[in-house]
Protein backbone atom coordinates (compact mmCIF):
# COMPACT_ATOMS: atom_id res chain seq x y z
CA UNK A 1 0.00 0.00 0.00
CA UNK A 2 1.32 3.40 -0.89
CA UNK A 3 1.35 6.45 1.08
CA UNK A 4 -2.00 8.46 1.47
CA UNK A 5 -2.01 11.99 0.05
CA UNK A 6 -3.30 14.60 2.63
CA UNK A 7 -6.26 15.39 -0.15
CA UNK A 8 -6.51 11.51 0.12
CA UNK A 9 -6.34 11.37 4.13
CA UNK A 10 -9.00 14.07 4.31
CA UNK A 11 -11.87 11.68 2.21
CA UNK A 12 -10.42 8.43 4.01
CA UNK A 13 -11.71 11.04 7.34
CA UNK A 14 -15.38 10.02 5.75
CA UNK A 15 -15.88 6.45 6.12
CA UNK A 16 -18.19 4.89 8.31
CA UNK A 17 -19.79 8.05 9.01
CA UNK A 18 -23.44 8.55 8.95
CA UNK A 19 -25.04 10.91 6.73
CA UNK A 20 -27.19 12.50 8.73
CA UNK A 21 -30.95 11.88 10.68
CA UNK A 22 -32.97 8.66 9.18
CA UNK A 23 -34.83 9.90 6.64
CA UNK A 24 -38.84 8.80 6.72
CA UNK A 25 -40.55 7.61 3.81
CA UNK A 26 -43.48 9.97 2.58
CA UNK A 27 -45.84 6.73 2.10
CA UNK A 28 -46.58 3.38 3.93
CA UNK A 29 -46.29 0.25 1.62
CA UNK A 30 -49.03 0.87 -0.53
CA UNK A 31 -50.90 -0.77 -3.50
CA UNK A 32 -51.28 1.78 -5.55
CA UNK A 33 -47.91 2.62 -5.11
CA UNK A 34 -46.70 -1.49 -6.21
CA UNK A 35 -49.61 -1.44 -9.01
CA UNK A 36 -47.85 1.47 -10.32
CA UNK A 37 -44.26 -0.39 -10.27
CA UNK A 38 -45.40 -3.66 -11.57
CA UNK A 39 -46.95 -2.34 -14.62
CA UNK A 40 -43.98 -0.42 -15.55
CA UNK A 41 -41.53 -3.30 -15.04
CA UNK A 42 -43.92 -6.03 -16.21
CA UNK A 43 -44.09 -8.11 -13.01
CA UNK A 44 -47.06 -9.77 -13.47
CA UNK A 45 -46.63 -12.25 -10.13
CA UNK A 46 -50.09 -11.99 -8.32
CA UNK A 47 -48.48 -12.19 -5.28
CA UNK A 48 -47.97 -8.24 -5.40
CA UNK A 49 -51.52 -7.26 -6.52
CA UNK A 50 -54.25 -10.07 -6.38
CA UNK A 51 -55.35 -10.55 -2.61
CA UNK A 52 -56.58 -13.93 -3.29
CA UNK A 53 -53.79 -15.21 -5.16
CA UNK A 54 -51.33 -13.33 -2.03
CA UNK A 55 -53.66 -15.11 0.78
CA UNK A 56 -52.96 -18.38 -0.72
CA UNK A 57 -49.39 -17.79 -1.38
CA UNK A 58 -46.63 -18.75 1.73
CA UNK A 59 -47.11 -14.86 2.33
CA UNK A 60 -50.90 -15.22 3.42
CA UNK A 61 -50.90 -11.34 2.07
CA UNK A 62 -49.97 -8.36 -0.29
CA UNK A 63 -45.62 -7.81 -0.32
CA UNK A 64 -44.34 -5.49 -2.21
CA UNK A 65 -41.46 -5.96 -4.79
CA UNK A 66 -38.35 -6.83 -2.75
CA UNK A 67 -36.64 -4.58 -5.47
CA UNK A 68 -38.83 -1.24 -4.49
CA UNK A 69 -36.95 -0.68 -1.17
CA UNK A 70 -35.63 2.02 -2.34
CA UNK A 71 -38.99 3.91 -3.77
CA UNK A 72 -40.26 3.53 -0.33
CA UNK A 73 -38.04 6.53 0.59
CA UNK A 74 -36.71 7.88 -2.65
CA UNK A 75 -38.43 11.77 -2.71
CA UNK A 76 -39.07 13.49 -6.20
CA UNK A 77 -36.79 15.79 -8.08
CA UNK A 78 -37.40 18.95 -6.10
CA UNK A 79 -37.63 17.75 -2.49
CA UNK A 80 -34.63 15.03 -2.63
CA UNK A 81 -31.27 17.51 -1.71
CA UNK A 82 -31.73 18.73 2.02
CA UNK A 83 -31.28 16.57 4.27
CA UNK A 84 -34.21 15.47 7.23
CA UNK A 85 -32.51 17.57 9.60
CA UNK A 86 -32.30 20.89 7.33
CA UNK A 87 -28.02 20.94 7.47
CA UNK A 88 -26.00 20.35 4.50
CA UNK A 89 -25.11 16.36 4.78
CA UNK A 90 -22.05 14.95 5.34
CA UNK A 91 -22.36 13.12 1.93
CA UNK A 92 -22.74 16.79 0.51
CA UNK A 93 -20.26 17.82 2.37
CA UNK A 94 -18.19 14.97 0.75
CA UNK A 95 -19.13 15.89 -3.03
CA UNK A 96 -18.17 19.75 -2.30
CA UNK A 97 -14.96 18.69 -1.46
CA UNK A 98 -14.49 16.15 -4.20
CA UNK A 99 -15.91 18.88 -6.96
CA UNK A 100 -13.72 21.77 -5.49
CA UNK A 101 -10.83 19.58 -5.85
CA UNK A 102 -11.75 19.15 -9.24
CA UNK A 103 -13.31 16.02 -9.50
CA UNK A 104 -16.98 17.34 -10.62
CA UNK A 105 -17.97 14.31 -13.04
CA UNK A 106 -19.80 11.65 -11.87
CA UNK A 107 -21.13 8.03 -12.74
CA UNK A 108 -22.56 5.91 -10.34
CA UNK A 109 -20.98 1.81 -10.86
CA UNK A 110 -22.45 -0.75 -8.16
CA UNK A 111 -25.94 -0.98 -6.76
CA UNK A 112 -26.50 -4.02 -4.71
CA UNK A 113 -29.66 -4.77 -2.74
CA UNK A 114 -29.33 -7.08 0.49
CA UNK A 115 -33.37 -7.80 1.39
CA UNK A 116 -34.38 -9.03 5.61
CA UNK A 117 -37.96 -9.72 5.18
CA UNK A 118 -40.71 -8.87 2.50
CA UNK A 119 -42.46 -5.70 3.08
CA UNK A 120 -46.46 -5.94 3.66
CA UNK A 121 -49.07 -3.07 2.86
CA UNK A 122 -48.64 -0.99 5.76
CA UNK A 123 -45.17 -0.70 6.76
CA UNK A 124 -43.34 2.74 7.07
CA UNK A 125 -40.14 2.42 6.72
CA UNK A 126 -36.69 4.91 7.15
CA UNK A 127 -33.83 5.07 5.67
CA UNK A 128 -29.89 5.22 7.57
CA UNK A 129 -27.11 6.14 5.38
CA UNK A 130 -23.95 5.61 5.97
CA UNK A 131 -20.69 6.60 4.07
CA UNK A 132 -18.79 3.18 3.80
CA UNK A 133 -15.66 4.26 2.26
CA UNK A 134 -14.06 6.79 0.10
CA UNK A 135 -11.37 5.10 -2.14
CA UNK A 136 -7.65 6.55 -2.78
CA UNK A 137 -6.79 8.12 -6.16
CA UNK A 138 -7.55 5.86 -9.33
CA UNK A 139 -7.13 5.87 -12.70
CA UNK A 140 -10.01 4.87 -14.49
CA UNK A 141 -11.31 4.49 -18.14
CA UNK A 142 -13.16 7.29 -17.11
CA UNK A 143 -10.61 9.92 -15.88
CA UNK A 144 -8.75 10.22 -12.43
CA UNK A 145 -10.62 9.37 -9.63
CA UNK A 146 -12.62 8.40 -6.12
CA UNK A 147 -14.86 5.70 -5.46
CA UNK A 148 -17.49 6.77 -2.90
CA UNK A 149 -19.18 4.01 -1.44
CA UNK A 150 -22.72 4.65 0.52
CA UNK A 151 -25.17 2.17 2.43
CA UNK A 152 -28.46 2.93 2.97
CA UNK A 153 -29.73 1.07 5.91
CA UNK A 154 -33.98 0.88 5.58
CA UNK A 155 -36.12 -0.14 8.89
CA UNK A 156 -39.30 -0.58 9.36
CA UNK A 157 -41.78 0.97 12.06
CA UNK A 158 -40.51 -0.76 14.94
CA UNK A 159 -36.87 0.11 14.10
CA UNK A 160 -35.88 -3.78 12.89
CA UNK A 161 -33.89 -3.97 9.60
CA UNK A 162 -35.76 -5.12 6.41
CA UNK A 163 -33.03 -4.46 4.00
CA UNK A 164 -29.99 -2.62 2.75
CA UNK A 165 -28.87 -1.11 -0.90
CA UNK A 166 -24.81 -0.39 -1.18
CA UNK A 167 -24.37 2.22 -3.89
CA UNK A 168 -21.02 3.19 -5.28
CA UNK A 169 -20.26 5.93 -7.62
CA UNK A 170 -16.73 7.43 -9.19
CA UNK A 171 -16.52 10.91 -9.10
CA UNK A 172 -13.68 11.85 -11.63
CA UNK A 173 -11.78 14.62 -13.27
CA UNK A 174 -13.41 15.31 -16.79
CA UNK A 175 -11.07 15.46 -19.39
CA UNK A 176 -8.38 12.64 -17.74
CA UNK A 177 -9.71 9.29 -18.80
CA UNK A 178 -7.10 7.38 -20.70
CA UNK A 179 -9.08 8.49 -24.48
CA UNK A 180 -9.01 12.15 -24.07
CA UNK A 181 -5.46 12.85 -23.02
CA UNK A 182 -4.02 11.08 -25.72
CA UNK A 183 -1.54 13.53 -28.03
CA UNK A 184 -1.43 12.73 -31.47
CA UNK A 185 1.31 10.13 -31.74
CA UNK A 186 0.23 8.53 -29.09
CA UNK A 187 -2.75 7.75 -30.61
CA UNK A 188 -1.57 6.47 -33.55
CA UNK A 189 0.73 4.32 -31.23
CA UNK A 190 -2.30 3.26 -29.34
CA UNK A 191 -3.90 2.52 -32.83
CA UNK A 192 -1.56 -0.16 -33.69
CA UNK A 193 -1.85 -1.98 -30.34
CA UNK A 194 -3.43 -5.12 -30.39
CA UNK A 195 -7.07 -4.86 -28.56
CA UNK A 196 -7.55 -6.40 -25.19
CA UNK A 197 -9.67 -9.11 -25.34
CA UNK A 198 -13.86 -8.87 -25.07
CA UNK A 199 -14.72 -9.29 -21.38
CA UNK A 200 -15.49 -12.71 -20.50
CA UNK A 201 -18.92 -14.15 -20.10
CA UNK A 202 -21.59 -14.16 -17.10
CA UNK A 203 -22.01 -17.93 -16.98
CA UNK A 204 -24.56 -20.07 -15.27
CA UNK A 205 -26.34 -23.26 -15.41
CA UNK A 206 -29.34 -21.65 -17.21
CA UNK A 207 -27.65 -19.80 -20.63
CA UNK A 208 -24.33 -22.02 -20.69
CA UNK A 209 -25.45 -24.28 -23.46
CA UNK A 210 -26.58 -21.69 -25.54
CA UNK A 211 -22.91 -20.34 -25.47
CA UNK A 212 -21.44 -23.71 -25.75
CA UNK A 213 -23.57 -23.75 -28.64
CA UNK A 214 -22.32 -19.99 -30.47
CA UNK A 215 -18.36 -21.86 -30.19
CA UNK A 216 -19.72 -24.63 -32.14
CA UNK A 217 -21.26 -21.94 -34.81
CA UNK A 218 -25.38 -23.49 -34.20
CA UNK A 219 -27.28 -20.33 -32.93
CA UNK A 220 -29.90 -21.98 -30.51
CA UNK A 221 -33.13 -20.70 -29.68
CA UNK A 222 -34.74 -22.46 -26.38
CA UNK A 223 -38.24 -24.47 -26.84
CA UNK A 224 -40.76 -25.30 -24.21
CA UNK A 225 -41.28 -28.45 -23.91
CA UNK A 226 -44.79 -27.40 -22.27
CA UNK A 227 -46.42 -25.26 -24.47
CA UNK A 228 -43.55 -24.54 -27.54
CA UNK A 229 -43.03 -21.03 -27.10
CA UNK A 230 -39.48 -20.19 -28.05
CA UNK A 231 -37.91 -17.85 -25.70
CA UNK A 232 -34.47 -15.83 -25.58
CA UNK A 233 -32.72 -14.59 -23.48
CA UNK A 234 -31.86 -18.28 -21.92
CA UNK A 235 -33.63 -18.80 -18.37
CA UNK A 236 -34.89 -21.67 -16.29
CA UNK A 237 -38.56 -21.25 -16.53
CA UNK A 238 -40.97 -20.79 -19.39
CA UNK A 239 -42.52 -16.94 -19.37
CA UNK A 240 -45.95 -18.30 -20.67
CA UNK A 241 -46.64 -21.42 -18.86
CA UNK A 242 -44.17 -21.74 -15.92
CA UNK A 243 -42.75 -25.18 -17.04
CA UNK A 244 -38.94 -25.56 -15.92
CA UNK A 245 -38.83 -28.34 -18.94
CA UNK A 246 -37.16 -27.35 -22.29
CA UNK A 247 -34.89 -28.24 -25.28
CA UNK A 248 -33.92 -26.11 -27.93
CA UNK A 249 -34.30 -25.45 -31.79
CA UNK A 250 -31.32 -24.26 -34.27
CA UNK A 251 -32.46 -21.49 -35.48
CA UNK A 252 -31.87 -20.20 -39.00
CA UNK A 253 -29.58 -16.81 -38.35
CA UNK A 254 -31.80 -15.35 -40.90
CA UNK A 255 -33.52 -11.58 -39.42
CA UNK A 256 -34.01 -8.73 -39.81
CA UNK A 257 -32.56 -5.46 -37.62
CA UNK A 258 -35.36 -4.79 -35.56
CA UNK A 259 -34.05 -1.94 -33.86
CA UNK A 260 -30.07 -0.37 -32.80
CA UNK A 261 -28.43 2.15 -32.14
CA UNK A 262 -24.75 3.49 -32.88
CA UNK A 263 -22.88 3.32 -29.64
CA UNK A 264 -19.79 6.19 -29.70
CA UNK A 265 -19.24 6.16 -26.30
CA UNK A 266 -18.41 5.67 -23.42
CA UNK A 267 -15.32 3.56 -25.36
CA UNK A 268 -14.68 0.30 -23.81
CA UNK A 269 -11.07 -0.41 -25.36
CA UNK A 270 -12.13 -4.26 -26.28
CA UNK A 271 -14.87 -2.59 -28.66
CA UNK A 272 -14.61 -1.23 -32.12
CA UNK A 273 -16.24 1.85 -32.31
CA UNK A 274 -18.55 3.24 -33.47
CA UNK A 275 -20.42 0.11 -32.56
CA UNK A 276 -23.41 -0.71 -34.15
CA UNK A 277 -25.41 -2.58 -30.89
CA UNK A 278 -28.65 -4.44 -33.02
CA UNK A 279 -31.57 -6.50 -31.64
CA UNK A 280 -31.96 -8.63 -34.20
CA UNK A 281 -35.51 -10.34 -34.89
CA UNK A 282 -35.36 -13.99 -35.98
CA UNK A 283 -37.33 -14.99 -38.48
CA UNK A 284 -38.37 -17.84 -36.03
CA UNK A 285 -39.78 -14.83 -33.50
CA UNK A 286 -36.97 -14.38 -30.77
CA UNK A 287 -34.98 -11.30 -30.79
CA UNK A 288 -31.58 -11.03 -29.64
CA UNK A 289 -28.64 -8.40 -29.35
CA UNK A 290 -25.61 -8.76 -31.41
CA UNK A 291 -23.03 -6.88 -33.15
CA UNK A 292 -23.29 -6.23 -37.18
CA UNK A 293 -20.43 -6.77 -39.10
CA UNK A 294 -19.57 -5.53 -42.86
CA UNK A 295 -21.47 -2.67 -43.01
CA UNK A 296 -21.21 1.02 -42.15
CA UNK A 297 -22.57 2.51 -38.95
CA UNK A 298 -24.64 5.33 -41.79
CA UNK A 299 -26.22 2.47 -43.54
CA UNK A 300 -27.56 0.35 -40.89
CA UNK A 301 -31.74 0.59 -41.47
CA UNK A 302 -34.69 -0.67 -39.20
CA UNK A 303 -35.72 -3.86 -40.95
CA UNK A 304 -32.59 -4.47 -42.59
CA UNK A 305 -32.37 -8.42 -43.63
CA UNK A 306 -29.64 -10.16 -41.64
CA UNK A 307 -27.81 -13.38 -41.47
CA UNK A 308 -26.01 -14.68 -38.51
CA UNK A 309 -22.02 -15.31 -38.90
CA UNK A 310 -20.15 -16.63 -35.92
CA UNK A 311 -17.39 -14.19 -35.26
CA UNK A 312 -14.14 -16.09 -33.36
CA UNK A 313 -13.26 -13.50 -30.73
CA UNK A 314 -10.52 -15.06 -28.84
CA UNK A 315 -9.24 -18.71 -28.00
CA UNK A 316 -12.43 -18.60 -25.59
CA UNK A 317 -15.06 -16.20 -27.10
CA UNK A 318 -17.00 -17.26 -30.39
CA UNK A 319 -20.11 -15.47 -30.21
CA UNK A 320 -22.85 -14.86 -33.24
CA UNK A 321 -22.75 -11.58 -34.79
CA UNK A 322 -24.69 -10.59 -37.96
CA UNK A 323 -24.25 -9.03 -41.45
CA UNK A 324 -26.58 -7.56 -44.24
CA UNK A 325 -27.95 -10.07 -46.88
CA UNK A 326 -29.51 -8.34 -49.96
CA UNK A 327 -33.53 -8.16 -49.93
CA UNK A 328 -34.68 -11.99 -51.46
CA UNK A 329 -37.66 -9.87 -52.98
CA UNK A 330 -35.19 -7.33 -55.48
CA UNK A 331 -37.16 -8.50 -58.10
CA UNK A 332 -39.43 -5.41 -58.83
CA UNK A 333 -38.61 -2.77 -61.09
CA UNK A 334 -38.59 0.16 -59.25
CA UNK A 335 -34.61 0.48 -59.95
ZN1 LIG B 1 -44.28 -22.99 -21.87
Amino acid sequence: MGELSPFEEQLAGYAEQSVGAPTPAPDEVNQAMIRHWVEAMGDELPIYTDADAAAASVHGQIVAPPVMLQAWVMRGITGGRASADGKPSIQNELYALLDDAGFSSVVATNCEQTYVRYLTLGDRLSMSTVIESVSGEKQTGLGIGHFVTTRADYSDQDGNLVGSMRFRILKFKPGTGRTAKKAPEAEATEATLPRPNRPRLSLNEDNRFWFDAAARNELLIQRCKGCGDLRHPPGPACPSCGSFEWDTVESSGKGTVYSFVITHHPQVPAFGYPLPVVLIELEEGTRLVSNLVGVEPDDVEIGMPVEVTFVEFDDELTLPQFRPVAPATATSGAT
